[in-house]
């Protein structure tokens, strides 16, 4: 057939919308995107045919790509992946994964109404700054507290809230970017509160604090150095000394610990993270952390301390502007609760994978490597999320056979749920540690797909 008779034997946009399968996709997709998939479609068959392209011109080959297309544009560019990276908190994955009644307790939520400001007792208008208060202060030891984005709003909030056109004394130790272009500095500046650096890159003492104290100063500042480790000649002040010398001289005393764990991670072979009730129990006015750090619940920035000081940002406009919605509380609770009931190990995902054993991990290591003709070889997991740099947990991990480790990466992304592998001397690697239980098989299945 020459050029132009096959041109005209293309099938139609109308036949093509009465095909076999075109009423399942109306279904999935609705009509008006159906069609202009099916004219997209259509216009690309007819330019191959221009340029002399020798294509089918069958109609359900046609209708499978139709379909393709349907599928590729209604992914969202949200979606779920495997991560066997072994960093269990990877911020570019979305941190913590939320534990069975976490995500019970978000659909429970999500699908119904709920008070989440109604006071039941009353029968009026209540406030949604009840819902984790009490759990919070009863997990850390707290007088108060507050819920709020995250924890680079809530360190927003406190500054705005607490320093306003005050004077924040900060060591340049600790004058740090988080990631994501957040900057101490720039944040202290934004909200108005004018930075006072002490001390040097890698010493400070208290008397450098001590110093620099003066009539408009408010607030001592400590900013855990989450994701990195200064090593060698190194001292900073201990946080009680700052809280001594910020209650002698009426300022207060702000710890924002990062991360801020509430177990001890050095009962698992890591270097100890500070914990929120340390910082509690050494005086902090007020100290914030994350919430899906390692606490392993949803995105929040938990702020606790003195009640007087936490009434005071509860009153700040912005509190309004940072405040978390319902699905938020209902996971945070649910995961504050395995702490209440000292079931966090078991069964929060983050400390399960901390905790694992690694003879556990071995045993998993070695069935996959069986079933995938792969190697298992000694490695390293991390903990990750800007908590506890520098230190690891030994594991054990899968190392696929692949003459392009780069190319085998990149088709692992390209999985129905993309898998996040990691490269160790030149070897594609899976971890075991980081995987979670539900998505073995299908690890498995489509690892075995592409090998
Ligand atoms: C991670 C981190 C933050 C930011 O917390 P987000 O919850 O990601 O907003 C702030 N301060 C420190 C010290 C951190 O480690």
């Amino acid at each position: 057939m020459s050029v132009n008779e096959r041109l005209r034997a293309l099938p139609s946009v109308d036949s093509l919308l009465q095909h076999d399968i075109s009423q399942q996709l109306t279904g999935q997709y609705g009509q008006v995107a159906l069609r202009d998939a099916i004219r997209a479609c259509l216009d690309d068959l007819r330019q191959r045919l221009l340029s002399d392209e020798d294509t089918s011109l069958d109609s359900s080959d046609l209708m499978r790509q139709v379909a393709q297309q349907l599928q590729d544009q209604f992914q969202p560019t949200l979606r779920p992946v495997i991560n066997a990276s072994g960093v269990i908190l990877h911020t570019n994955l979305g941190r913590a994964p939320l534990s069975q009644s976490a995500q019970d307790a978000v659909l429970a939520m999500a699908s119904q109404y709920n008070n989440l400001e109604y006071d039941l007792e009353q029968g009026r208008r209540g406030s949604r700054y009840v819902h984790a208060e009490e759990l919070l202060c009863e997990v850390t030891g707290a007088q108060a507290a507050l819920v709020v984005n995250n924890n680079a709003s809530a360190l927003v909030l406190i500054l705005s809230a607490l320093a306003k056109e005050a004077g924040v004394v900060i060591s340049r130790g600790q004058l740090v970017e988080i990631g994501g272009g957040f900057r101490i500095p720039d944040i202290m500046a934004q909200s108005g509160a004018r930075l006072i650096e002490v001390g040097t890159t890698n010493r400070t003492r208290i008397g450098d604090y001590e110093a620099a104290l003066d009539e408009a100063t408010s607030m001592l500042l400590r900013v855990h150095s989450s994701n990195f480790r200064l090593l060698g000649f190194v001292e900073s002040a201990e946080l009680s000394e700052m809280t001594a010398l910020a209650h002698n001289n009426n300022l207060i005393c702000v710890d924002d610990l990062g991360s801020g764990a509430l177990l001890d991670t050095a009962e698992y072979g890591l270097l100890h993270e500070p914990m929120v009730q340390e910082s509690l129990s050494a005086g902090a006015d007020v100290v914030c952390f994350s919430g899906d750090k390692l606490l392993g619940g949803p995105q929040a920035g938990i702020i606790v301390g003195r009640a007087d000081l936490i009434t005071r940002l509860k009153k700040h406009p912005l509190a309004r502007a940072l405040r978390v919605d319902k699905l938020t509380y209902s996971a945070l609770n649910a995961t504050l609760m395995h702490y209440q009931r000292q079931d966090a190990i078991e069964q929060i995902p983050i400390w399960r994978m901390i905790a694992r054993s690694l003879a556990d991990i071995d045993q998993q290591a070695k069935q996959w490597a069986a079933s995938l003709a792969a190697d298992v070889i000694d490695g390293e997991s991390m903990v990750g999320g800007g908590s506890l740099p520098g230190t690891t947990l030994p594991t054990r991990l899968v190392a696929l056979k692949a003459s392009s480790p780069d190319a085998l990466m990149t088709r692992l992304r390209q999985c129905d749920v993309p898998v996040i592998a990691r490269i160790v001397e030149d070897r594609v690697c899976l971890d075991p540690r980081t995987v979670l239980p539900q998505q073995e098989q299908l690890l498995l299945s489509q690892i075995k797909a592409l090998i």
